[in-house]
């Protein structure tokens, strides 16, 4: 992606040099459980923070503040770029519908992190937290989505997850994850979970809209670097990595397939008209 030199956006708090207070411990078998149940899309870190805390028993430790090295800035302003393109995109289209864009802000953090939606950890993947409409992400995660989850990884990957996060911003702006929220009430697991898929792909689909309209900005690889990550987290893919077997009726995020033919089509039309994924899942 062609980034260096452009506009970066003043909403990103940078708290990865302040000391996190607690991290847990052991990231390996449990981290990858919470990551199965959360891989970035979850909309609020609620859940899997305490799920994590739970489990930890308190096995927790003290993390010592690190200074941020040369790549550290460098990635940090490459994050407040991407952040910036978001506003710029998502203002005008906005625009066009008649409504107002109200900026998100994006934290970056390292261990742990407290949100409106209750405290999380690294493990717990990138979130949007409605309460307090904030992107939560440790850059760390990238790192894992290449050589856990077997992802090409590249800028544009990350790109991918930020314009993802910033589509359940988006989402809750338009009203369409409170409407969610309600339909998912009585109903059972599986058909809970169908419309936590339609969500998630909807999201996946703004992430294609908001990539349409940054084509100047693209450098050859970038649409392989995105399609990657997003067959990469299917939960499918996920899931037959973890456990060896594919579980359709517990799916919360959909299968590589259809994260990677919503963001597809995002990319191809440009019209956020066309992501109705609550009528058509695919
Ligand atoms: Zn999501």
């Amino acid at each position: 992606m062609k980034w260096l030199g452009r506009r970066q956006s003043d909403n990103v708090e940078d708290r990865r040099g302040v000391s996190g207070g607690k991290v847990a411990l052991g990231g390996g078998v449990i981290g990858i459980i919470i990551l199965l149940l959360n891989v970035f899309g979850g909309e609020t870190g609620q859940t899997v923070g305490s799920a994590l805390e739970q489990m930890q028993g308190g096995q927790q430790q003290t993390e010592a503040a690190a200074p941020l090295s040369k790549e550290d800035e460098e990635m940090g302003d490459f994050v407040r770029v991407i952040l910036a393109d978001n506003e710029d995109i998502w203002s005008k289209i906005f625009e066009e519908q008649g409504i107002t864009y109200k900026n998100p802000k994006l934290v970056l953090f390292r261990g742990s992190v407290e949100t409106a939606c209750g405290g999380a950890s690294s493990a717990s993947g990138p979130f949007y937290c409605p309460g307090d409409q904030k992107v939560y992400m440790d850059l760390g995660f990238f790192e894992e989505l290449k050589t856990k989850f077997g992802a090409k990884g590249g800028d544009f990957a990350i790109a991918y997850v930020i314009a993802h996060e910033i589509g359940h911003h988006v989402q809750t702006l338009l009203g369409t994850s409170a409407k969610m929220r309600q339909a998912q009430e009585g109903k059972s697991e599986t058909e809970a979970n169908k419309l936590s898929v339609a969500l998630e792909l909807q999201a996946d689909f703004y992430a294609g809209v908001w990539t349409h309209y940054n084509q100047k900005n693209l450098d050859t690889d970038d649409i392989d670097e995105a399609l990657s990550a997003a067959n990469a987290v299917g939960d499918d893919a996920i899931q037959s990595k973890m456990s060896g077997q594919v579980v359709p009726d517990s799916f919360t995020h959909g299968s590589s397939e259809q994260r990677m033919y919503w963001f597809k089509k995002g990319f191809k039309t440009g019209d956020i008209n066309q992501g109705d994924t609550f009528a058509e899942i695919r």
